[in-house]
This record gives C-alpha cells, structure tokens and sequence, in this order.
C-alpha cells in the first residue's frame, strides 16, 4: 500500500527520477512543493511541459540552445572562431567558461566515441565535426576530454583521425585529478591546464 496519496506519490516517482536522489530526498522535494503557491506550480509545470519545444541542440556545436538559435557562444561575434575544444558533454562547456580565459568555440560529443563498453557513438556528433573542419575556418582543435581511459583514447582517436586535416591539434595539459571528468575541477586548475595545452 502507497504511503500517500495516490498523486502525491506520483510525483515523488517524477522526483525520484532525477540523479542522485532517492525516495527520501524526493519526499522532501514533494512536501516542498505542496507548499508553493498555485501559481508558482502552475509556472513549473508549463516549464517543464515546454522544455522540449523551446530547448534544444545547437546546429553547430551540441551545446543547448532556445529552438531556431545557434547557442550564446556560437552566436557571439567575439569568440575566436578559429579554436574549437571538444568536450565530452554540456556541463563542461560551463566548467570551462567560468574560468573566462578561453575564448573559442566548443564541440559537444554528448559521451565518449570509443567507450571500453564497446558502444560508438561517433555518428552524427563526430560528422558534424568533420564538417565544421572542413569549412577551412578552424585552425586548431583542443581535447578537453576527460582524464580516464575512455577520455584519452578518445582524444587519441580524434587527433588521429584529423591528422591530416591541417588543423592543430592539442590537449589541454595534464594536472586535472586522473580519471575525473573536467567539470570536477576547479576555475582555476583548469585555466592552467587550458593554457597550458600541448601538441598531440
Ligand atoms: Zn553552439
């Protein structure tokens, strides 16, 4: 028998859905709510219920987006057009911009292309890519990936594959805690290792 009633338990299913939180947190959050004004769930709700119509993938880059736009980075006339740095997932576009030293565009893999699951997903992301170099705009491509295993045999097969593309291609130097995804470290560790970055 449920604990509660029957749409109260209904959405702490929807809250427990979120990473990293379980049932007692998602109870927490539901007694929270009930507390709101109706206007204020009302709002919540049409937000949530609208994410997939106003939110989306940037054409060029994979970094999130308002629908019909290129993202804030790819659309800003300052950002040297001539860097791209490939990060593994959006979050560490964030890790990177606050630090407010780089100043390139960004290439979103949404994962790993050579995870050790066996699983590619290179497809499209890895498609567009080859595109955006191709253009002939950019001039050197950074590896921002992760410092595992996946992540540097990533970046190898990266640099790899554009070997011949007349593009430079660097990594971000080594410093960042092993096998830590960069959005862990801190502004200014990843400065250092963004402006630190070596030749692959
Ligand atoms: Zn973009």
């Amino acid at each position: 028998m449920d604990k509660y009633p029957e749409s109260f338990e209904r959405l702490i299913e929807v809250l427990k859905s979120f990473p990293g939180v379980g049932r007692r947190s998602a109870e927490r959050m539901a007694f929270a709510m009930l507390k709101w004004t109706p206007e204020k769930t009302a709002e919540a709700g049409r937000t949530i219920s609208e994410l997939h119509s106003n939110v989306a993938s940037c054409a060029d880059c994979g970094n999130l987006c308002e629908k019909g736009n290129l993202c804030a980075i790819c659309s800003d006339t300052h950002r040297d057009r001539s860097v791209l740095c490939v990060v593994e997932d959006i979050p560490q576009i964030h890790s990177i911009e606050k630090c407010r030293t780089y100043r390139g565009l960004y290439h979103v893999l949404h994962g790993k292309i050579i995870p050790l699951d066996g699983k590619d997903i290179g497809g499209e992301t890895l498609d567009k890519l080859r595109r955006r170099i191709g253009s002939g705009e950019v001039k050197e491509l950074v590896m921002a990936l992760s410092m595992d295993v996946e992540g540097q045999a990533t970046a190898i097969y990266l640099s790899d594959l554009f070997k011949d593309s007349g593009v430079r291609i660097t990594r971000i130097a080594r410093g960042l805690p092993a096998g830590s995804d960069i959005s862990f470290a801190d502004p200014a560790t990843i400065s250092a290792a963004m402006s630190g970055r070596t030749q692959m």
